[in-house]
């Protein structure tokens, strides 16, 4: 039976980042996937992810993200690949409903956060955000937006990639194509079965993304919930090439009411735009993966139309990718209750990949030390009274 100082079970955007710094650091490591990362089947795919320093989901978020944007660089400078586009981002609200003072409107979270952090951003009004970016023309006057030129966005199937492929060269196994059916823990280290074979490590980081609730059983199945989410691609103007910053609009009160999207890219013609869900929980076996014409036009009808200027109803590609969302939308990273030696990371409730570089070298620093340079003590199971089965 092969045994490796450390292990790893999914190698999408975490499960990459943890197996790249072990391999680094020198660790004997094997990753295992089900799929051949980078794929289409999990939470990481759709060409581009926002990252943001000025991270309205919380202040926690911070450092993390912040280390993650000096690892992507560094990751740029080791590979040749480019990884992090620095386009700004915008995150503005323009709604009939919004209140300067709610303090849980996500433009002015974000702001708060980047006047507490000290990040580099500037605050402007309807006028100022009509000019500087006439996608968003249509802007109601009462209209507010933060605009932080070190956001931009990541290529995740990119970034995967790239930390796969650099880790092997360090050394690290990888067992791809093939699935963890068992695993079990003793004082001695940890036992992972495959349909294919049997692993032993002293570590064990679980990342298995939207199937970790079936994978670990309880408490995790009752606190991961997963969603389905559309991605579509709108035909754009010329001149909306290269020019659109990433951005998050909050239009109206509730969660259907606000949209992302990203720079219309050079050679593609198109700018994606999406939004998230949370209503309709599904399970990574039953996901519908297809996207009608109707779907596509109802995106349009209700976030596009009107909203962004120079872009069109025509849906020129499309994907459905999934959340796997925790009750306080919160990640969970901790220590398994029960299996001994393991750290388990859920996937990050929507918005991990921007943190998934730094909290690849902190699971590292798991498996060799014990304990993380980074504090992750908020993401602990703790917070969260189990419900009993
Ligand atoms: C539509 C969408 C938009 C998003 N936008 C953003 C954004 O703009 N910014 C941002 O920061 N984040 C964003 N996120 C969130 C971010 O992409 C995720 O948090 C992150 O990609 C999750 O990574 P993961 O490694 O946990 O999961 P995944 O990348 O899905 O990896 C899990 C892996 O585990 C493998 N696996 C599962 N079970 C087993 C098993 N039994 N045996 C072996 N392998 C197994 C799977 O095959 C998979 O490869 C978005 C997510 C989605 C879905």
């Amino acid at each position: 039976m092969q045994r490796y100082q450390a292990l790893v079970i999914g190698l999408g955007a975490m499960g990459a980042a943890t197996v790249y710094q072990l391999a680094k650091a020198g660790v004997t490591v094997a990753g295992i996937d089900r799929h051949h990362p980078p794929h289409t089947f999990g939470s990481s795919h759709g060409d581009t992810r926002i990252t943001r320093l000025s991270v309205g989901e919380g202040a926690q978020y911070v450092p993390i993200v912040r280390e993650s944007h000096r690892i992507w660089r560094e990751l740029e400078a080791e590979s040749g690949e480019s990884l992090f586009e620095q386009s700004g981002v915008l995150v503005l609200t323009s709604s009939p409903d919004f209140d300067p003072h709610d303090a849980s409107d996500f433009t002015l979270r974000t702001l708060k956060l980047a006047q507490t952090y000290g990040i580099e951003h500037t605050l402007l009004n309807a006028t100022q955000i009509r000019q500087r970016f006439p996608q968003f023309a249509h802007v109601l006057d009462s209209a507010i937006g933060y605009f932080e030129p070190e956001g931009g966005f990541l290529r995740p199937e990119r970034c995967i990639d790239v930390q796969l492929r650099l880790a092997e060269q360090r050394g690290a196994t990888l067992f791809k194509g093939e699935t963890v059916t068992g695993i079990s823990s003793d004082e001695q280290g940890v036992t992972v079965t495959t349909n294919l074979r049997t692993l032993q490590a002293d570590k064990l980081v679980i990342s298995a993304g939207n199937w970790a609730g079936d994978l670990l059983g309880s408490p995790f199945d009752q606190l991961l919930s997963v969603y389905r989410q559309q991605l579509f691609w709108f035909e754009a103007d010329a001149e909306l090439v290269g020019a659109s910053p990433t951005f998050i609009l909050t239009h109206g009160a509730g969660d259907s009411n606000v949209n992302y999207g990203f720079a219309a890219l050079p050679g593609e013609g198109s700018l994606k735009v999406a939004t998230a869900q949370y209503h309709t929980v599904s399970t990574p076996d039953t996901l519908d993966r297809t996207v009608s014409p109707a779907q596509g036009q109802a995106m349009y009808e209700q976030q596009v139309q009107g909203r962004l200027a120079g872009v069109g109803p025509t849906v020129v590609k499309s994907a459905v990718c999934a959340y796997t969302v925790t009750p306080d939308h919160h990640f969970i990273i901790d220590e398994h209750p029960a299996l001994q030696h393991t750290l388990v990371a859920s996937p990050c409730s929507g918005h991990g990949f921007k943190h998934s570089a730094a909290l690849g070298k902190a699971f590292a620093q798991w498996c060799q030390h014990g304990s993380s340079e980074l504090d992750l003590s908020s993401f602990s199971l703790q917070r969260f009274a189990i419900p009993s089965t």
